[in-house]
């Protein structure tokens, strides 16, 4: 039997970025990397492992094979830490009657009707008073408890409801989250919550980023339990599976790395963003802290090849009509490999001919997905980072059902190809 308890374990820890990035050290430790900080001096040692947690978001992970040299390759794969949720605002406090609201902002493409009638919750950091005002303290909060919810509107004020309804982001999608009495309504309700939780002073507060993400857990389903049934899968599928796959993948030679990236779902244009310059200046430095000169870490970077990995679109059996005519990836049959001649995906023909030869030499089901020629289709981190990186990249990832929505629904049997695939990668 397959083991999903790490998986079902980070699926239900990473509930913000901030958390899939805690989630992802404390994992890494378990198997022996310690931090590095992009502010102080490198030591790196042959056989060494590492990561970087990059403002609380983003995190890279990298190991140096014993027997490396100079003339060695670097094997990447990148994967996002954020999903689509909401953002509470700040002074967040609305009154209506005696409701106590949240007022909030949609982050990413989410199907925001499924937000409605879910237990909701929060999660994030938040910035406290400090003595010295460029060191704010920061601290991190789940409330890991259902606090909100978005009540529909019942169908007798509603008859159209079941024709499809526009949601308004601003006035719609405000969850509830107390009675307020009318005495209090001046108050503020959701900073004196917040203080609560932290044990601290609500003047303390300065500032926050707090995710409102859907406080349920992730459960199998269907005949034999094929299937998985889970807020959050795109990503975390995929930052389970480098993590997985960088930490049993021991190469002898080159280097490995694995990035975890925040903002992929708002275009990645940010400094925890795939599109910033991070990833280039690790593989500098760690090149050059192993002995090399410029020259050397330059060329370094062109001998390595690019993963981007995240969720596919499945095949959905009831709407056949929306897939590709030809490539119709479907659950349990393996990752996908995903292909746009548009670049929507950064794919090329040699980098997929390696990622396919794995597959074959290892035994490794994959499929490969397009999307129709009617239909423009999502894109990922690969083809930003690989503008910057320009290295051989593939976008590849475990096929999925209902993106974007509140659950999301996956293969079984696919998360554990691709776990053996980014095992292969870090290993041959
Ligand atoms: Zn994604």
């Amino acid at each position: 039997m397959d083991d999903m308890t790490q998986l079902l374990e980070l699926l239900e820890k990473g509930v913000s970025a901030c958390h899939v990035v805690m989630a992802a050290e404390e994992s890494l430790k378990k198997e022996g990397f310690t931090p590095l900080y992009m502010e102080k001096e490198w030591e790196i040692v042959l056989g060494g492992r590492y990561y970087i947690n990059h403002h609380d978001t983003t995190l890279v992970a990298f190991t140096v094979g014993e027997n490396y040299t100079q003339s060695d390759s670097i094997r990447l794969a990148a994967a996002h830490t954020d999903f689509p949720c909401l953002k509470i605002k700040p002074n967040p406090e609305v009154c209506l009657k005696s409701y106590g609201k949240v007022n909030v902002e949609c982050y990413g493409g989410g199907i925001w009707n499924t937000w409605l009638d879910r237990p909701l919750s929060i999660a994030g950091r938040v910035a406290l008073k400090s003595e010295d005002v460029f060191a704010p303290k920061m601290r991190f909060v789940d409330f890991n408890r259902p606090l909100m919810t978005i009540p529909n509107l019942a169908i007798h004020m509603n008859r159209e409801v079941n024709k499809g309804i526009e949601l308004n982001k601003q006035t719609d999608m405000l969850p509830i989250i107390g009675c307020i009495p009318t005495e209090q309504k001046d108050e503020k309700f959701f900073l004196e919550l917040l203080a609560e939780e932290l044990q601290v002073n609500k003047e303390e507060i300065l500032d926050y980023e707090l995710t409102v993400y859907v406080a349920e857990k992730p459960f199998f389903t269907g005949i034999k339990e094929a299937f998985i049934s889970s807020p959050r899968l795109d990503n975390l599928t995929s930052v389970y599976a480098l993590l997985q796959g960088i930490s049993k993948g021991n190469r002898r030679g080159g280097i490995n790395v694995a990035a975890l990236f925040d903002h992929e779902e708002i275009g990645s244009r940010t400094k925890q963003g795939a599109a910033s310059l991070l990833l280039r200046d690790i593989l500098l430095r760690i090149v050059k802290n192993l002995g090399g000169n410029e020259k050397d870490a330059e060329s370094a970077i062109y001998r390595s090849m690019l993963l981007s990995v995240d969720v596919a679109h499945a095949l959905h059996p009831n709407q056949p009509g929306k897939m590709d005519i030809t490539n119709q990836p479907a659950l349990n049959k393996g990752f996908c490999i995903k292909e746009a001649s548009g670049q929507s995906y950064a794919t090329d023909c040699r980098a997929v001919a390696v990622v396919q030869q794995i597959c074959e030499q290892e035994n490794i089901l994959y499929q490969k997905f397009v999307n129709r020629s009617d239909m423009p289709g999502g894109s990922t981190l690969g083809a930003i980072a690989s503008s910057i990186l320009p290295i051989p990249t593939v976008d590849m990832g475990v096929p999925i059902l209902a993106m974007h929505s509140a659950r999301e629904l996956m293969g079984r049997e696919d998360i554990d190809s691709l776990v053996r695939f980014l095992s292969a990668w870090y290993m041959l």
